[in-house]
């Protein structure tokens, strides 16, 4: 797809900052309506499909798969002991990474930390500075909320209750499943709503031994719903069906975007269409206002190659450059007008951040799988999701809200859970016999939304473009260490009922951010006053102003948050759109 010239000297109908799951939504939904619209992405747009090399081999790649001799991937411990902006004690590494870019097939799509400095309290940013966003190497596991979360404040007391019903997002879910495909099987869940699926996964031997255990406990596994299409999508010529290829493991993308990425699964199509123009290794630094209205006016920015500055015209903005970048954006772009930044009256932008509490979790063996041929386990785009099952009818005397599972099992590329020691045969026969046991899950938990977790603009330190770094505030709180000593009880307990052997409980709570799902920092509301965004997305102080990332989320629930950041999307998009065909933006 090639790029064509910006128009400095035209007014676009809509800017759309950002080209991950928010801003290649903005840009199919808008497009589509037939207005002109201008992408601005700030990272390049990698050759991806070489990237990520999905049916590589590991001993065809020079170091294995793994990171080139001059580059280093922050670990666990590192991000323990080391505060950022990471920078003495690890001159060797020519360049750095967060813990995700662990692999020679992310090197290029996580940013480089020390280009992107960030300081405050720890916490694992990942961020993909590249066309698409992070939505080249998602998980997948695409997750409708629902009233128990929208409206969870009824249910405990506790934060504030969206300023929509599940009712207002269900016809925007179904958009999204039928037009990206999803996988998965029907539950007929109250809190977990289902999709329009596509054919699903088949879960494997110890995972439907789990699933019936389970079951007599009245909880619920179903198979991974994945953003995946298994059938194919007839209307999109980017994307094929998912062949099961066993490459999902390598926690990198589909190189055959059978999982959806923005790029082909959005993107592409908007091009298609003729009235989106897309602009790579753009940074937007500032959103410009009017200084008689007020309104937003356009974007400057600067070319991230080329260190030039640039400002375009729009008459309207979209910000979707992910929830703490667009935190950044709104922060960076004070004016007379607008002192404490853009669309801040309320002093909210960058506050009520959170996300998602990871770490707990088992691993296990099923004893009667030991010894039997290995199976194709990871020739799926994922094994397996357990539902919330915490203050659900009852209440948890020792939190609020709740968690879910991810899991799977048996064989894989790289076999798990072995614990195998030795050489050569024997180590191999130990390996080969026991690998296709292994069962293991990890939770996921809601991290309340907090006033007092922010984000602001460090006053000194810079990323390589000379744009401010953003600063952390942000802390884990009693609820979640509650929630996750209950995460590793009901982990062990839910092993031990099915039967598995045990191989290790892990209690540890893995380093702010480590779930990469951070929402809330300019939330949704009634009251301008407590918020930052309407029911649309649309700022209260600027109307022509609109963020559709996860920025807008009200609590993070324990469902993974893309699927609901593309329908609110699609759903603000196609109001935008009326109003500025109104006349009223
Ligand atoms: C390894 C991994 C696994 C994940 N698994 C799941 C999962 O299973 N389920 C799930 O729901 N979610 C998952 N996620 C999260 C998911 O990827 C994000 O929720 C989603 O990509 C968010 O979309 P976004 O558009 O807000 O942000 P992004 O996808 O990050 O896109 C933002 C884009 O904006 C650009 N940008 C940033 N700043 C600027 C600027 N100043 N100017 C111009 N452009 C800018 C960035 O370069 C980027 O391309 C996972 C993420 C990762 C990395
Ligand atoms: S299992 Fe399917 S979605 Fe996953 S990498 Fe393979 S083809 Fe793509």
């Amino acid at each position: 797809m090639a790029e064509s010239e910006v128009n400095l000297t035209k007014t676009y109908d809509a800017i759309v900052i950002g080209s991950g799951a928010a801003g290649g939504m903005a840009a199919h939904v808008l497009t589509s309506q037939g207005l002109q619209v201008l992408m601005l992405e700030a990272g390049k747009k990698l050759p991806i499909e070489k990237e990520l090399r999905s049916m590589e081999w590991p001993y065809d790649n020079p170091y294995r798969g793994q990171l080139p001799p001059d580059s280093h991937s922050l670990s666990f411990n590192e991000y323990t002991i080391r505060n950022p902006p990471y920078g003495p004690g690890f001159e060797k590494a020519k360049h750095l990474k967060s813990y995700i870019g662990s692999t020679d097939y992310l090197k290029n799509i996580v940013v480089d930390e020390r280009e992107n400095p960030f300081t405050g309290t720890n916490y694992a940013w990942v961020r993909a500075r590249c066309l698409g966003g992070k939505t080249n190497i998602w998980g997948r596991l695409a997750l409708r909320l629902s009233d128990y979360d929208f409206k969870a404040k009824d249910r405990d007391g506790y934060g504030e209750n969206w300023p929509i019903s599940y009712s207002d997002i269900a016809p925007y879910y179904d958009k999204v499943d039928l037009y990206l495909g999803i996988t998965g099987v029907k539950e007929n869940l109250p809190y977990l709503p289902d999709s329009i699926f596509q054919r699903p996964t088949k879960l494997n031997c110890a995972e439907v031994t789990l699933k019936e255990s389970l079951a007599k406990m009245g909880r619920v596994l179903t198979q991974y719903r994945a953003g995946v299409t298994s059938d194919g999508l007839k209307h999109n010529k980017y994307r094929s069906r998912c062949y099961g290829r066993g490459a999902c493991e390598r926690k990198g993308g589909c190189d055959i975007h059978a999982a959806f990425d923005s790029p082909t699964g959005l993107i592409y199509p908007a091009m298609d269409t003729g009235n989106l123009t897309l602009r790579t290794n753009s940074v937007a630094r500032e959103i410009t206002v009017d200084p008689k209205t007020g309104k937003a006016s356009g974007v400057h920015f600067i070319d991230s190659q080329t260190m030039k500055d640039y400002t375009v015209h729009a008459k309207v903005v979209v910000v979707a450059a992910s929830t703490l970048e667009s935190a950044r954006l709104l922060l960076l772009s004070k004016s007379h007008l607008h002192p404490n930044g853009l669309a801040n009256s309320s002093g909210h932008v960058g506050h009520n951040f959170c996300e998602h509490i990871m770490g707990p979790g088992v691993a296990g063996h099923a004893k009667n799988l030991v010894g039997k041929p290995p199976t194709l386990d990871d020739g799926r785009p994922g094994g397996f999701y357990l539902t919330r099952f915490r203050n659900l009818a009852e209440k948890h005397p020792k939190f609020i809200r709740g968690y879910g599972f991810e899991g799977g099992s048996g064989s894989t590329m790289f076999p798990r859970g072995t614990d195998a020691h030795g050489f050569g045969a024997a180590f191999k026969e130990e390996v080969r016999k026991n690998q296709g046991a292994f069962v293991g899950m990890g939770a996921f938990g809601e991290v309340l939304a907090r006033y007092e977790n922010y984000v602001d603009l460090d006053p000194v330190v810079k990323d390589k473009w000379g744009i401010p770094a953003l600063r952390f505030h942000y802390k884990f709180g009693d609820n979640e260490h509650r929630m996750a000593e209950d995460m590793k009880e009901t982990a062990q307990e839910m092993f031990e009922a099915a039967g598995f052997e045990i191989i290790k409980v892990t209690s540890r709570v893995l380093t702010e951010g480590w779930s990469i799902h951070e929402l809330g920092t300019a939330r949704m509301g009634s009251d301008p006053k407590t918020s930052v965004l309407n029911q649309f997305q649309q700022s209260h102080d600027v109307k022509n102003l609109f963020v559709v990332d996860g920025s807008a989320f009200v609590n993070a629930s324990c469902q993974n948050p893309t699927w609901t950041i593309m329908s609110l999307c699609w759903r603000s998009c196609d109001y935008l759109a009326e109003e500025l065909k109104k006349g009223n933006l």
